[in-house]
């Protein structure tokens, strides 16, 4: 499999040619065409399987350009997660001029909330922090239609579930939800059957 064998528009095939993204990984070959098509997903791949690009890749196809206000919310458990997984945005949506903002704690609120007035296409970050802007109203979530939770099971570890659910609570029904998890606890299991619809499971 090529990543030609996608509905991928040559921004993007160029920007994964400029990677050295030759062929995509299992992971990706089994993400991209459910995210494409927009169903929702449980993923269950290790960090290195190239899980990011599976999500990032049909996300930057999908979003559009035009629109102004954030179309997709990736959840991370980590500022350091947050970071890389905006680079590979940045890297991936490059040529389609994909804007990331990333939102986390320790660090400077007012800066984020400027961030998030000016163009954003996916905003980045973690539960404690998304939740403050959202209970600030400082991100705009009207327009979200995609939700990645990344390292699922590192943000029950962390305790960061029932924000996770407070967030879920505050966004469109009307969207695409992702889980990517290393192994699949029961609150897992259980945050999936409460805020997903008929989610496909993939297993790598
Ligand atoms: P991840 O699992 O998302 O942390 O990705 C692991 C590494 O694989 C990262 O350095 C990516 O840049 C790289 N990578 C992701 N997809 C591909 C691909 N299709 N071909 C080559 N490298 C890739």
């Amino acid at each position: 499999t090529v990543f030609e064998h996608y509905q991928l528009s040559p921004e993007i095939l160029r920007a994964l040619d400029h990677l050295h993204y030759k062929a995509p990984t299992e992971v990706q070959q089994k993400v991209i065409p459910y995210l494409m098509n927009k169903s929702d997903l449980i993923v269950q791949a290790q960090t290195g399987s190239g899980k990011t690009a599976s999500f990032a890749i049909p996300l930057c196809e999908n979003v559009e350009w035009v629109e102004n206000k954030p179309q997709a919310l990736v959840l991370t458990p980590t500022r350091e997660l947050a970071q890389q997984v905006a680079e590979d945005f940045t890297n991936i949506g490059r040529y389609k001029r994909i804007k990331a903002t990333t939102i986390y704690g320790k660090s400077s609120f007012v800066k984020q909330k400027q961030a998030l007035k000016q163009k954003s296409h996916v905003v980045i970050g973690t539960p404690g922090r998304v939740l403050d802007h959202l209970e600030k109203e400082t991100f705009p979530v009207e327009k979200i239609n995609y939700l990645i939770i990344d390292e699922a099971d590192e943000m029950l570890k962390m305790g960061f579930i029932d924000q996770v659910s407070s967030i879920i609570e505050k966004l469109p029904t009307e969207r695409v939800t992702s889980i990517f998890s290393a192994t699949m606890p029961d609150e897992i299991v259980a945050l999936a059957d409460q805020y997903m619809n008929h989610p496909t499971k993939v297993k790598v």
